[in-house]
C-alpha cells in the first residue's frame, strides 16, 4: 500500500481525514501477513527493540529516526502529531497529556526563566494565569496583564516590558474576545518578544496562527480536536528555535501523550471540519434566537455585528466559533445572589444540554462560569472581566439547532 502523495492532501479536510496515518510499506513485502492496517496500530509498548545494538546507538543518537522508550516518543503519538502538523500548515506538533503539560512545555521552551517577564491576557484561562503566577512565579518569572482586545495597551506593555514572551487566546473564555493576532504579532516582532498562542477554542479549521506570525500555538486537544469529551491531551506546534526545547521538555519532564488516547485523538481529528461546521452554526442559530428573547439581557457571540470585535473576527477567523455566552435578564448588581439563583435555576432546567465544564465536544455542554471556570476568582476581578453572576457560557454540540433550542427556551421559561 502506498502513502498517500502530498498532492492530495492539499485541502483541509482531506487532511484532516489522511494525514499522519502510518500505512506503511507494501502489504506483499510483509511475509505472511498480506493486510495492511488502514487506521494506525495503537502502539502499547514502553520500549522499542531494533536490528542491532549499532542501530538503537543511531536511533538514540538522533542520526536515524526511529523509537527507543515511550517517554521520548511512540508511534502512535507521532501518528497524532503529524496531522495537528499539516492542519496547522506548518512547524513540528508536540503531543502532551494535557492542554496545561504543553502550555508549560511552550512557556519553558520560550525561555520563560528566572528574571524574565510575561505578558498575558488579562482573559485568560484560569490554569494558565495561576500556572504563570505560581509555577513560573516561583522559578522567577514575572507575569503582567493586559486587556488583549486593547491594541495600543498591548503596544505600550510590549514597548515598556520587553517581555520574554506574550501569551494570548484566539478567542477568549467566556466572553469570546477575539484576539488581533496578526496585528499583535507585529508588535511581539518587532520587540524580540515570543508570541505563544493558546488556539484551543479556534482550532487550525478557524485559524492558523503561524501563518498569522505567532511564534508558537498551543492547544488543549482535550477540547475540539478530538471533540468527544472522552480524553485529555495537549500540544505545541512551532519550529525552530523551539523544537529541540520543546522535544527536551517533554522527554524529561515526561507529559507526552499516551497512544491510547493518541488514537482516540486521532480518530475524532477526522471529523473536525465537519464537527466544527455543525458547531459554529448551532452557536450562529443559538446566538440570534436568544437576541431578542425577553429573558435574556445580552448575547456574546463574535458574529454578531454589536459584538465588541466583530470586525477582529471577520478579518481573524474564518468562522465564529461553537460557544455562546449570555446574560439572564435578572441582573441586578446590588443583589448578585439573585442573578445567581437564576443562572442555578436555568442550569438545572435543562434536560437535553448537559451541565458540565469543558468545551468542544459532540455534545451541547452549559455552564455558569462565575461558579465554574472562574471560581477561584476574585468577585472583584471577575466583575472586571465581565463575568457576572447571571452569566451562562454555552458551547454547542453537533445535535440539531432545534432541540436546542427548545431545550434551551423551556429551560428559560423556568427562570
Ligand atoms: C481546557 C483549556 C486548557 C487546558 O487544557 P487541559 O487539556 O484541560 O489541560 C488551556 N487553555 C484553554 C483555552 C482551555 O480551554
Amino acid at each position: 500500500m502506498k502513502e498517500i502523495r502530498e498532492k492530495h492532501l492539499k485541502r483541509f479536510d482531506t487532511r484532516a481525514v489522511h494525514a499522519g496515518e502510518q500505512r506503511w510499506g507494501n502489504c506483499e513485502e510483509q511475509p505472511g501477513r498480506g493486510f495492511c492496517p488502514i487506521s494506525t496500530p495503537i502502539h502499547l509498548s514502553t520500549t522499542f527493540a531494533h536490528e542491532n545494538v549499532e542501530q538503537t546507538d543511531r536511533v538514540l543518537g538522533g542520526e536515524e529516526p526511529g523509537y527507543s522508550y515511550a517517554r521520548y516518543g511512540n508511534p502512535t503519538v507521532t501518528a497524532f502529531e503529524e496531522a495537528i502538523a499539516a492542519l496547522e500548515g506548518g512547524g513540528q506538533a508536540f503531543a502532551f497529556a494535557s492542554g496545561m503539560a504543553a502550555m508549560h512545555a511552550a512557556l519553558m521552551a520560550a525561555e520563560v526563566g528566572n528574571g524574565a517577564t510575561v505578558l498575558a491576557a488579562e482573559q485568560l484561562y484560569g490554569s494558565t494565569a495561576t500556572l504563570l503566577v505560581q509555577v513560573f512565579g516561583a522559578g522567577g518569572a514575572e507575569t503582567r496583564f493586559v486587556d488583549v482586545c486593547d491594541l495600543s495597551a498591548v503596544e505600550k506593555k510590549v514597548e515598556e516590558l520587553r517581555p520574554r514572551a506574550v501569551v494570548i487566546e484566539t478567542i477568549s473564555n467566556p466572553l469570546l474576545r477575539v484576539a488581533d493576532v496578526p496585528r499583535i504579532a507585529e508588535i511581539t516582532r518587532a520587540a524580540g518578544s515570543t508570541l505563544i498562542v493558546d488556539a484551543t477554542f479556534g482550532t487550525p479549521y478557524l485559524q492558523r496562527p503561524l501563518e498569522l506570525g505567532a511564534d508558537i500555538v498551543v492547544h488543549s486537544a482535550t477540547k475540539y480536536l478530538s471533540g468527544h469529551g472522552d480524553l485529555t491531551a495537549g500540544l505545541v506546534v512551532a519550529g525552530a528555535p523551539y523544537d529541540g526545547a520543546l522535544g527536551e521538555v517533554r522527554k524529561l519532564v515526561g507529559g507526552i501523550m499516551a497512544p491510547f488516547e493518541a488514537w482516540l485523538a486521532l480518530r475524532g481529528l477526522k471529523t473536525l471540519p465537519l464537527r466544527m461546521e455543525r458547531q459554529c452554526e448551532n452557536a450562529s442559530e443559538i446566538a440570534s434566537r436568544l437576541a431578542g428573547h425577553p429573558k435574556i439581557a445580552k448575547v456574546n457571540y463574535p458574529a454578531a455585528k454589536d459584538h465588541p470585535d466583530n470586525e477582529v473576527a471577520r478579518r481573524v477567523l474564518s468562522g465564529a466559533g461553537g460557544l455562546v455566552s449570555f446574560e439572564l435578564a435578572v441582573d441586578d448588581p446590588e443583589a448578585p445572589e439573585r442573578s445567581r439563583k437564576a443562572a442555578f435555576r436555568f442550569l438545572n432546567a435543562l434536560e437535553l444540554c448537559v451541565k458540565a465544564p469543558s468545551l468542544g465536544d459532540i455534545y451541547t455542554l452549559a455552564i455558569h462560569p462565575a461558579t465554574a471556570s472562574h471560581r477561584e476568582l476574585s468577585p472583584s476581578r471577575r466583575a472586571r472581566l465581565g463575568v457576572k453572576e447571571n452569566l451562562i457560557r454555552v458551547s454547542l454540540g453537533i445535535e440539531h439547532p432545534d432541540d436546542i433550542i427548545e431545550d434551551v427556551e423551556q429551560a428559560l421559561e423556568k427562570v
